[in-house]
C-alpha cells in the first residue's frame, strides 16, 4: 500500500460560519499534539463557510485542505441557487463530494448528473470524490456488487480522456449515520471490486475511501484493509476531538500498513 491516507470531514448542513471557524481552529489546536504527518486532511463545510474556513487555514497555516459537499456541473448561467466549479476553485477548494447518497436520494441526482459533475470538477482542477454505495435492499438481495460496479462504471466511462485524479468513496447507505458500520470483510470485498473497476478504466491508483459510521473505535481496524486509503466521515467529524483522534489513528496505522 503506497497511497497516503486521505481523511475527509463532511460537515453536511451543520455550523454557520462563526461555528465553522471555531471548529477548524479547535482541529488546528488538537493537531499540534496528535500525529497526522502521514495523512492528508480535508474539511468540507457548507458553501457559506468555505471562505472563512479557508482564511483560517491559510492564516494559521493548518495542515488542512478545503473541500465542498456539492457543485453544479454547468459553467454559469440562470441556475438559481447553484454554485459552479470555477467559483469553488477561486475559493481554493481542492476536493468536491460528488453524488453523495443524500444528494442522490434527497435531491434527485442521477448517475448522468454525477458523471457530468465529476467531469466539471476535473476540468477545473478539482478532485471529485465520487460517492458510491448500495442500500439495504440491494445488500440483502445480493445485488450490491453489480449495483456499485454499475454506479462507478457510468462515471468512469464519462471521465475517459479527462486528466486529473479522482477519489472514490464507498459508502453503503445502510451504514451512513446509522451507527451500523460495515464489517471489514464487507469493506474488503467492495474495495477490491472498486479497485478492479478503477483499473479497467486506467484509474487503478485512485484513492478509495470508506464512509459509514466511522468512529474512534473502528477506524484503526478499517484503515488496515488493503484497498482502503482513508475515510469520509460525517457524524464523527462534527467534534474536533473525535475527528482528530481518527486522523491520528490513521496516521499511526499507515506506517504499519506499508
Ligand atoms: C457521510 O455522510 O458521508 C457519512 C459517512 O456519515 P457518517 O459518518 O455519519 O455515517
Amino acid at each position: 500500500m503506497n497511497r497516503r491516507p486521505l481523511i475527509i470531514a463532511n460537515w453536511k448542513m451543520h455550523f454557520d460560519f462563526v461555528e465553522a471557524i471555531h471548529l477548524v481552529q479547535q482541529i488546528g489546536v488538537l493537531l499540534r499534539s496528535k500525529s497526522h504527518d502521514n495523512v492528508d486532511i480535508v474539511v468540507a463545510p457548507p458553501f457559506v463557510d468555505i471562505r472563512s474556513v479557508a482564511s483560517v487555514i491559510e492564516a494559521d497555516r493548518l495542515p488542512l485542505a478545503v473541500g465542498a459537499q456539492h457543485v453544479n456541473a454547468l459553467e454559469s448561467g440562470a441556475y438559481t441557487g447553484e454554485v459552479s466549479a470555477s467559483m469553488l476553485r477561486r475559493l481554493m477548494v481542492k476536493f468536491v463530494l460528488v453524488g453523495h447518497s443524500e444528494r442522490r436520494t434527497l435531491f434527485s441526482m442521477t448517475g448522468d448528473i454525477v458523471a457530468e459533475t465529476a467531469a466539471a470538477c476535473l476540468r477545473h482542477g478539482i478532485t471529485p470524490v465520487v460517492c458510491v454505495g448500495e442500500n439495504s435492499d440491494e445488500r440483502e438481495g445480493g445485488t450490491h456488487r453489480e449495483f456499485v460496479e454499475q454506479q462507478l462504471t457510468e462515471t468512469l466511462r464519462f471521465l475517459e480522456g479527462l486528466a486529473g485524479s479522482i477519489v472514490v468513496a464507498y459508502e453503503p447507505l445502510w451504514a451512513i449515520g446509522t451507527g451500523k458500520v460495515a464489517s471489514t470483510g464487507e469493506v474488503d470485498e467492495m474495495s477490491k471490486l472498486i479497485r478492479a473497476t478503477l483499473a479497467q478504466h486506467q484509474r487503478g491508483e485512485s484513492h478509495i475511501l470508506y464512509g459509514g459510521s466511522v468512529k474512534t473505535d473502528n477506524a484503526a481496524e478499517l484503515i488496515t484493509i488493503a484497498d482502503i486509503d482513508g475515510f469520509l466521515i460525517g457524524g464523527a467529524s462534527l467534534k474536533a476531538e473525535s475527528f482528530v483522534e481518527i486522523v491520528s489513528q490513521s496516521s499511526d496505522c499507515y506506517g504499519k500498513k506499508r
